[in-house]
């Protein structure tokens, strides 16, 4: 079952948040329509917040949920490697659970 969520990258606008290419270049997450679909059950991406934003600083989407968010994702289980955290010691996506915090 897929749900459609809010674009978190750009949040719903449908636009380029960072401006890199022009002011009105599109989202590249959503394709410009401010909406992405997600597969059921999905959790709030803990690698990024569910800002949909790398968190290392660089201007593209989150390289765990691919800027959208949410992961789609049935555990329940917090991640033993990174405690629920997603991010390595070096702040990358933790090996065993691909970033998500669950595994
Ligand atoms: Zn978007
Ligand atoms: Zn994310
Ligand atoms: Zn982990």
């Amino acid at each position: 079952m897929t749900t459609t969520l809010k674009c978190a990258f750009c949040s719903g606008t449908g636009k380029d948040p960072f401006d890199l290419l022009s002011q009105f270049a599109h989202c590249l997450v959503c394709n410009g329509t401010g909406q992405v679909e997600t597969e059921e059950p999905m959790k709030k991406c803990v690698f990024c917040s569910g800002t949909g934003r790398n968190p290392l600083g660089a201007r593209i989407s989150c390289i765990v949920c691919g800027g959208k968010g949410f992961n789609h994702c049935s555990c329940e289980t917090k991640c033993t490697q990174c405690k629920g955290t997603g991010k390595s010691s070096d702040g990358l996506p933790c090996t065993r659970c691909s970033g998500k915090g669950l595994s």
